[in-house]
């Protein structure tokens, strides 16, 4: 089967979104960071001692629109969920960057957000044990 093409046509701000709603200031949140485009902010259920999500302050629902609609801005995602790790005090034991993408990967919230994980050791990379290679 082929995949539905990805296409850039997607609004700045989409009204019932969680995301865009804590980016206008509607909802509460712990914000740690504000970049040019984006925002930095605690997640609300942390899955290891520092969880922070970082999101583009304009609509888009995932990486791969994303990746189309304004490919700078998914790179300056990533540069300031590097900015938080380094502020957060990760960088010399590690942290794992991760945004999921659909159902499979478990997908929640469809406003494209980069987790920042850290502060031990984070296991394996699907949430099971780590493998070994080969
Ligand atoms: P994902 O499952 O990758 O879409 O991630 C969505 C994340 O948003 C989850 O880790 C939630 O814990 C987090 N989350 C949901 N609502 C809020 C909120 N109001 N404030 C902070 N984080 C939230």
């Amino acid at each position: 089967m082929t995949a539905a093409p990805v296409t850039a046509a997607a609004p700045t701000t989409a009204p019932d979104c969680l995301f865009c709603r804590i980016v206008a200031g509607e909802i509460p949140a712990t914000v740690v960071r504000r970049g040019r485009r984006t925002l930095a902010f605690r997640d609300g259920a942390p899955q290891a001692p520092t969880h922070v999500l970082v999101v583009p302050t304009t609509h888009q629902p995932d990486a791969a629109r994303m990746a189309v609609a304004d490919p700078a801005l998914l790179a300056e995602v990533i540069a300031d969920a590097v900015a938080v790790a380094e502020q957060e005090g990760l960088a010399p034991s590690g942290y794992r960057l991760l945004t999921n993408t659909g159902r499979d990967a478990g997908q929640t919230v469809f406003h494209l957000h980069m987790h920042v994980l850290g502060g031990e050791p984070l296991g394996g990379m699907t949430g099971g044990p780590i493998k070994a290679a080969g």
